[in-house]
C-alpha cells in the first residue's frame, strides 16, 4: 500500500501543513491550517491534497489509501466533535469545499450539511432541540448535493428548480422569507426536492453519509474542469493543470437561532481601498445565503443608517473579537483578507481568509497604504497590482451635468447597491447567452441584468460592460466577480422586478425591454433610463484635462506614487502610438518616454489634405505626383512641427506611408462625382482609375515599402517634411531626435534600396537649413520573412520595431480584418482552439519565436541595436513580460495604456531579479 500521505489534518489548537503549502492544500487547505495554527478559531478538518485530485484526474481512481487515510481523518474530527459521522443518535455534519491553489471565487463547487439522512436529520433536531433547524439543514443539503453531486440543471430562465420549489410553497403559505418557514413547511420541502431528485435521477436518493461524502469529493474533484471553471481560468490566465484540494470540514450552524449568525468581511474596501472593516452578515443563517444574494444582509459596523441592525450594534463582544481576528490576519499575510465567518451560538468560528479581490482603484490606495504603514515594500507594492486593472483608474465616468439632466428628467429607475465602480452604457440583455451572442454577432454593447448571478454567468458578465443584480449585498457573486474583472455594477437593485419569461424588468409601472439601452454608475449605485455620455476619470482630469488639482484626488496621488516606484525597477522603456500632437501630449502625461509610432496616413485625412493626397494618387505621371506633393509638404511639415513640439527631448518614430492607396479613394457614386468635381475630372475616369487600385488582398497588396519602391517621391516628400520640421525647431533651441521607419520590410534589398534615396533627401535638408540632427532610419519588423534575414537587414537599419499586428497576421494567416468571426470558434469553451487572441496577447510559441530570432539575428550583427515593439500588444501585460524577458528596449503603446506597460514592465523586472537571485 502506498505511503504517501493525501490528507493533512486541523482541529484542537493545530494543524499538519502551513500556508506555505499553497500548491499541495490549495489556498483555502493551506490558509485554514495556517489560521489554526495561530490559535484563531477553525472548525477542525482535513484536507485532501492536490496530488489526490490529479491522480483522480489521470487514472479517474481514487488514489491508493486515500480512503483509508479520510477514514482516519474523519475518526479524529468525530473525537474531537464528540460526535459521529452517520450516527442518529451524535451526528456528526460536514462540509466538503473545493480549494485550487488560486484563488477562482464562486468558480467551483461546495456542498454544505453533508451527512444526513431520515434518521441522521432526526438525531440533529433532537440534540439542537430544534426540528425546524434540522430540516432547515436538510433541505439545504438535498438542494447543493442536487446541483453540484447529481448535476440537477436550472430551468431555461436560468432559474433552480429548488429555489422556484421553494418560492412556490413560500406563495402558497403567505410567507416572504425563508426564516418564517416553520418546521412543518421545511419537512414538506424536505420531501419534494428528495421527490425532485428522484425523479431527475431516476433512482432513490442515498441514505448512506459515507457513500454521499465520496461522492461529494468526487464531484468537487471533477469540478475544477467544468465549462466554466475552465472559462475562468482562461479568462484571468490561470494554468489549468493542478487541481483542486478538497477541505472536509465538521459544520457549525449560523442557523441556529438567533443568536447565531454568518457572514464576510473585507479587512479593507474592496471598493475604493480605504482602510476600514467592511463586511456584511445575516443573523440565523448559513454562508450561502450571504454570497448566493439570496437575503440583502445587514453591515457588520455601525453606521448612521445600520439602524441598530450592524453586528456592531448586535453581537458587540462578537464584533470585537472578529476585529482582533481581522486586524491580526491582515498583519499577518500583509494584504487585504477577504473572510468568512460563522457564529453559532454564541461562539465565533472563521471558516476562510483569502487574499482579497478588489477593483483596480482599491489595488493601488491598499498598495500604497501598505508601504506607509511598513507592511509591505515598494516592489512588493508594484506587484501587487494587477497591470491590467489600472484601466479603471482611467476609464470614464458619467458626466455629472448630464446625469442630472436625466435624473431631471425622470429617467433614474432605480439606486443599488455600489459594487464595482465606474460608468457603464450598453443594451440591456437578460441572460448570459444573450450578452454573448448581442457583443459577438451583433456587435453591440450590453449591460447584463439577473435576479443574481451564478458561476454560469461568467463568459456573459465578462463580455458586459456592466452588471447589474435585483438581489445580493456587496459580497455577492455577482460583486465579487465584477470587482475582480473590473466592471461597473450595481447589486441588491431591489426595486427591479426581472421577468425572465417576458423578457423584461420593471420598476413600478415602468417596464425595460430587452435590448433597450440603460446605463448603470458603479460608483454612485444608480440605474438610469437610456445611453448617457460619459466623462473623464479623476486621474485624466487631473492629468490630462487639467481640469483638477492633483491634491484634490486622493487616486491620483496613490497612483502616481505606484507609478514612480514601477519607474525605479523597469529596464524597459515605454512609448507612445500617436499621431496627433494632443494624442502625444496625454501620452506624455502618462509618462511615455517617446512616439514609436507615429502613423503618418491618419494625417492625410481631413479638409485640403485629401484632395491633395487623392491627386497624388491619381496622377498620371511623376511629374503630376510631385505637384501634387509639393501640396502636401508644407501640411505634413507643420504635422510634424505639432508631434516633435509635444516630444520635445524624446525620440519620435514616424513611420512612412503604409496603407494600400486606394484606402484614401472615395467610395460611393455620389462621393466619386463629389471629388471627380473638385479634382476636375470626369467621374468616369475616376472610376477606372479606383476599379484598377482595387486589390483582392489588399493587405497583402501593394503597400508598404512596395508604395515606397513603386513612388519613391511618396517617401521622398515625407522625409523632407519630417527634416524640415526638425532642422525649424532645433533652430529654435528645441531638442529634436526623429526617427523615420520603412513599414512592411521583407527583404535586405527594399530596405537597402530605399535607405540609399532617402538619407541623402535628408542630408541635403539639413545642408540647406544648416542644422543637424540626428539621422536614424530604421524598419519595422512585420513580414515574417524579415525576421528570417534580420541579421541581413539589420546591416541596413538603425533600429528594429516589432510590427506584431501584421506579424500575427501574416504568421497565422488570418487576416486581421476578417479573423472575428472564427476567432470567436476558436475562443469558444466548447472549441477552445486557441487560449487567447492572438491579436490581443502575443502568441509566444509562434510569433514569438519570431521575435527571438529577429532580435538574435539582428543583434549578431549590430550589438547595440534599438528594438522596440509597437503593434497592440506593446500595452498588454502579458505581452509586455515576454518582450521583456527576450530584452526589448522599448514597447510602444496606445497613450492610455502607458501606466499599465509601465507597471507591467516594472514587474517582470522584479520577478526576473527574483528568478536570478534564486
Ligand atoms: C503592426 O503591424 O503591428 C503595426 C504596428 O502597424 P499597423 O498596425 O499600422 O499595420
Ligand atoms: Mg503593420
Amino acid at each position: 500500500m502506498s505511503k504517501k500521505k493525501w490528507v493533512y489534518r486541523f482541529g484542537a489548537g493545530k494543524a499538519e501543513g502551513t500556508a506555505s503549502q499553497r500548491e499541495l492544500l490549495g489556498g483555502k487547505g493551506a490558509n485554514l491550517a495556517e489560521m489554526t495554527n495561530l490559535g484563531i478559531p477553525v472548525p477542525p478538518g482535513f484536507t485532501i491534497t492536490t496530488e489526490a485530485c490529479r491522480h483522480y484526474q489521470e487514472s479517474g481512481e481514487f488514489a491508493p489509501g486515500l480512503e483509508q487515510q479520510v477514514d482516519g481523518a474523519l475518526a479524529s474530527l468525530e473525537e474531537w466533535m464528540d460526535s459521529r459521522y452517520g450516527s442518529a443518535e451524535q451526528p456528526l455534519l460536514v462540509s466538503v469545499r473545493s480549494g485550487a491553489p488560486v484563488s477562482m471565487p464562486g468558480m467551483m463547487d461546495t456542498v454544505l450539511n453533508l451527512g444526513l439522512n431520515d434518521s441522521t436529520v432526526q438525531g440533529l433536531g433532537a440534540r439542537a432541540g430544534d426540528e425546524r433547524f434540522a430540516f432547515d439543514c436538510y433541505r439545504r443539503f438535498l438542494q447543493m448535493y442536487g446541483d453540484v453531486v447529481l448535476g440537477v440543471k436550472p430551468n431555461e430562465h436560468g432559474e433552480n428548480p429548488f429555489e422556484l420549489l421553494l418560492k412556490e410553497h413560500k406563495a402558497r403559505r403567505g410567507v416572504e422569507n425563508d426564516v418564517d418557514l416553520d418546521a412543518a413547511d421545511l419537512k414538506a420541502l424536505v420531501q419534494q426536492f428528495r421527490d425532485k431528485l428522484e425523479a431527475d435521477t431516476g433512482k432513490p436518493f442515498t441514505e448512506d453519509p459515507k457513500e454521499q461524502l465520496w461522492c461529494a469529493i468526487r464531484a468537487v474533484f471533477d469540478s475544477w474542469d467544468t465549462a466554466r471553471a475552465t472559462a475562468y481560468r482562461r479568462i484571468h490566465r490561470l494554468s489549468n493543470v493542478g487541481g483542486t484540494a478538497v477541505n472536509v470540514q465538521a459544520m457549525v450552524f449560523g442557523n441556529l437561532g438567533s443568536d447565531c449568525a454568518t457572514g464576510v468581511a473585507f479587512t479593507r474596501d474592496p471598493g475604493n481601498g480605504e482602510k476600514r472593516f467592511f463586511g456584511e452578515y445575516l443573523l440565523n443563517a448559513q454562508g450561502e445565503d450571504v454570497v448566493a444574494g439570496i437575503r440583502t444582509p445587514d453591515p457588520l459596523t455601525r453606521t448612521a443608517d445600520t439602524a441598530g441592525n450592524s453586528l456592531e450594534e448586535t453581537m458587540g463582544d462578537l464584533y470585537q473579537e472578529l476585529v482582533g481576528i481581522y486586524r491580526k490576519l491582515e498583519t499577518h499575510y500583509r494584504d487585504m483578507q477577504d473572510l468568512e465567518f460563522t457564529i453559532q451560538k454564541g461562539k465565533l468560528y472563521l471558516l476562510q481568509t483569502r487574499n482579497g479581490k478588489r477593483t483596480g482603484q482599491a489595488a493601488v490606495r491598499i498598495a500604497v497604504d501598505m508601504v506607509d504603514e511598513g507592511l509591505i515594500d515598494e516592489r512588493t507594492a508594484v506587484c501587487r497590482v494587477d497591470a491590467e486593472s489600472l484601466v479603471q483608474l482611467l476609464a470614464p465616468t458619467f458626466s455629472l451635468q448630464e446625469k442630472q439632466d436625466a435624473i431631471d428628467e425622470g429617467r433614474l429607475l432605480a439606486r443599488g447597491l455600489r459594487a464595482g465602480p465606474g460608468a457603464a452604457t450598453g443594451r440591456m440583455v437578460l441572460s448570459a447567452e444573450k450578452a454573448v451572442d448581442m457583443v459577438r454577432n451583433k456587435n453591440e454593447k450590453v449591460i447584463l441584468v439577473r435576479i443574481e448571478t451564478s458561476p454560469e454567468d461568467i463568459a456573459g458578465m465578462h463580455i458586459s460592460e456592466g452588471i447589474l443584480t435585483a438581489r445580493g449585498g456587496l459580497t455577492s457573486h455577482a460583486a465579487v466577480v465584477a470587482r475582480g474583472m473590473g466592471k461597473p455594477c450595481v447589486v441588491g437593485c431591489g426595486d427591479i422586478e426581472i421577468d425572465y419569461s417576458r423578457k423584461e424588468f420593471r420598476v413600478g409601472d415602468r417596464v425595460v425591454k430587452q435590448g433597450d439601452p440603460l446605463s448603470i454608475d458603479g460608483t454612485t449605485g444608480e440605474v438610469l433610463l437610456g445611453a448617457l455620455p460619459t466623462s473623464p476619470s479623476e486621474v485624466v482630469q487631473v492629468l490630462v484635462d487639467r481640469s483638477l488639482d492633483a491634491k484634490e484626488s486622493a487616486t491620483f496621488q496613490s497612483l502616481q506614487r505606484l507609478l514612480e516606484w514601477a519607474d525605479r525597477y523597469r529596464t524597459m522603456q515605454v512609448r507612445t502610438n500617436a499621431d496627433q500632437p494632443a494624442d502625444a501630449l496625454a501620452a506624455r502625461a502618462f509618462g511615455a518616454e517617446g512616439i514609436g509610432l507615429c502613423r503618418t496616413e491618419h494625417m492625410f485625412f481631413g479638409g485640403e489634405r485629401i484632395v491633395a493626397v487623392r491627386e497624388m494618387i491619381l496622377a498620371e505621371d511623376e511629374q503630376q505626383r510631385r505637384r501634387a506633393l509639393d501640396k502636401l509638404l508644407p501640411m505634413q511639415r507643420e504635422d510634424f512641427l505639432g508631434i516633435f513640439r509635444a516630444m520635445e527631448g524624446l525620440p519620435v518614430t514616424v513611420r512612412l506611408l503604409d496603407p494600400p492607396l486606394h484606402e484614401f479613394l472615395p467610395k460611393d457614386r455620389a462621393a466619386i462625382e463629389k471629388v471627380a468635381e473638385e479634382m476636375k475630372v470626369a467621374p468616369e475616369r475616376l472610376s477606372h482609375k479606383i476599379d484598377k487600385l482595387a486589390e483582392f488582398n489588399p493587405m497583402l497588396g501593394h503597400r508598404g515599402c512596395r508604395l515606397g519602391i513603386s513612388f519613391p517621391e511618396i517617401y521622398e516628400v515625407q522625409v523632407r517634411a519630417i527634416f524640415e520640421a526638425a532642422c525649424e525647431l532645433k533652430a529654435q533651441g528645441v531638442d529634436v531626435q526623429p526617427e523615420v521607419m520603412i513599414p512592411l520590410v521583407g527583404t535586405v534589398e527594399e530596405l537597402r534600396w530605399l535607405r540609399d534615396r532617402l538619407e541623402p533627401v535628408a542630408r541635403q535638408v539639413m545642408k540647406e537649413k544648416g542644422t543637424e540632427v540626428p539621422l536614424s532610419i530604421g524598419t519595422m519588423i512585420e513580414v515574417p520573412r524579415a525576421a528570417l534575414v534580420a541579421d541581413g537587414i539589420a546591416r541596413h537599419a538603425d533600429f528594429f520595431s516589432f510590427g506584431t499586428n501584421d506579424l500575427t497576421q501574416m504568421t497565422y494567416g488570418y487576416s486581421r480584418d476578417d479573423a472575428g468571426p472564427f476567432l470567436a470558434d476558436y475562443l469558444s469553451e466548447e472549441k477552445g482552439i486557441l487560449p487567447a487572441d492572438p491579436f490581443q496577447s502575443i502568441d509566444q510559441e509562434g510569433v514569438g519565436a519570431l521575435v527571438k530570432m529577429g532580435i538574435k539575428l539582428g543583434r549578431s550583427v549590430r550589438g547595440d541595436l534599438k528594438i522596440g515593439v509597437c503593434g497592440e500588444h506593446g500595452g498588454d501585460p502579458y505581452s509586455v513580460a515576454f518582450f521583456h524577458d527576450v530584452g526589448l528596449d522599448y514597447v510602444s503603446c496606445s497613450p492610455y495604456r502607458v501606466p499599465i506597460a509601465r507597471l507591467a514592465a516594472a514587474q517582470q523586472a522584479i520577478a526576473s531579479e527574483a528568478k536570478k537571485k534564486k
